[in-house]
């Protein structure tokens, strides 16, 4: 058979079973009633009413909600092209990913764990759910993220792989059926572990939303709505024992290790403030990267342009992006590839003229 055929067919086989036919449109990669959260539109909560806006930068990822405005999204990020801010796109809903099984699979423990958030404290709190069912939800989310393509991260084929066995194997169609002890003998769960943090009511103040931190694998890293999880596939949290993580490191060697044979679902409690100092830090660490693209966008003109070596000097940047943030716009304000451009030229010329 042709190569593009084969390709093309097992691409529409279920990613989970990869047996069926993924005959399921509209698949959520994040559950709907985390994205509804953090989409926080009123009145409108069914689904299909999904609408945000998701943020690339580089590798990395972000999806915001509705609610929060083009506006709000420049003042909190700074400068943003069209590219980079996608309206109106679906990226976590896709279709022909899964067989309707498996997705009723996956709506069991959606439905089960969904029912941890009413439950809050001003202290560290279990939520109530084996922490077996609390490792399975948060290892579908990361796992359909990394599946996705459309989540900001991989991970490596095997991890995939292993997220994706202890799934078929354990997922049921009805939670009764579920056998939750066998996730602690099984081969493909050994090590993994994970830690959750939330700031309960956190929410309500502030705009939530999703971004995988793109510097840390061991662990994994997910800042989703009111919790931040860390996600381990070898019980290792060492990448924060040099990362501050903008003020929450402690915090991440406090909070409990949630493991396969655990007994309920731990959770640190983190204050508001702190989570609102954590998230303004991780958003400037974002509005960072995207100065680094930008500078590597000018590099490779730069080097188009037939410079010397293989960066723009130092000075001619700095007037660059003195010349994108002048005039009326406030810093940060939105540019299109378009002005990168215009501004480059300008100050360029500048220069080609001494
Ligand atoms: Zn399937």
């Amino acid at each position: 058979m042709n190569q593009a055929i084969v390709k093309n067919i097992m691409d529409r086989i279920c990613k989970l079973c990869n047996n069926h036919i993924a005959d399921k449109t509209g698949s959520h990669i994040v559950p709907h009633f985390l994205l509804k959260r953090i989409e926080n539109e009123e009145g409108k909560t069914g689904r299909g009413n999904e609408l945000g806006f998701v943020i690339k930068t580089g590798d990395t990822f972000s999806y915001f909600g509705r609610e929060v405005s083009p506006e709000k999204l420049e003042e909190v990020y700074g400068d943003l092209t069209e590219e980079e801010i996608e309206a109106n796109s679906h990226p976590l809903i896709i279709d022909h990913i899964f067989c309707s099984q498996c997705e009723r699979k996956l709506g069991v423990i959606e439905e089960k764990y969904s029912q941890t958030l009413n439950l809050k404290s001003n202290n560290n709190y279990s939520s109530g759910v084996q922490s077996a069912l609390g490792l399975l939800f948060w290892a579908s989310i990361i796992w359909r993220l990394s599946i996705s393509g459309n989540g900001g991260m991989r991970l490596s084929d095997p991890q995939n792989e292993r997220l994706r066995e202890m799934l078929f194997k354990i997922l049921k169609t009805d939670f009764k059926e579920m056998d939750l002890t066998i996730l602690k003998k099984m081969k493909s769960a050994k090590g993994i572990t994970y830690k959750l943090i939330r700031s309960p009511d956190y929410s309500k103040s502030s705009p939530t939303f999703l971004h995988f931190y793109p510097d840390s694998k061991y662990p994994y890293t997910l800042i989703i709505w009111e919790y931040i999880l860390f996600f381990s596939f070898s019980d290792n949290y060492t990448h924060f024992l040099k990362d501050k993580f903008f003020g929450i490191q402690n915090q991440i060697f406090a909070a409990s290790t949630n493991k396969p044979a655990g007994d309920e679902e731990l959770i640190f409690y983190l204050p508001i403030d702190v989570m609102k100092r954590f998230n303004n830090g991780l958003i400037e660490f974002i509005k960072n990267i995207r100065v680094d693209s930008i500078f590597s966008k000018l590099d490779a003109l730069h080097v188009k342009l037939g410079g010397n070596g293989t960066s723009m000097p130092d000075i001619i940047k700095k007037e660059i992006m003195q010349e994108i943030t002048s005039d009326e716009k406030k810093i940060g304000r939105a540019q299109t590839a378009e002005d990168l451009a215009a501004s480059s030229i300008k100050v360029l010329q500048k220069y080609i003229r001494k």
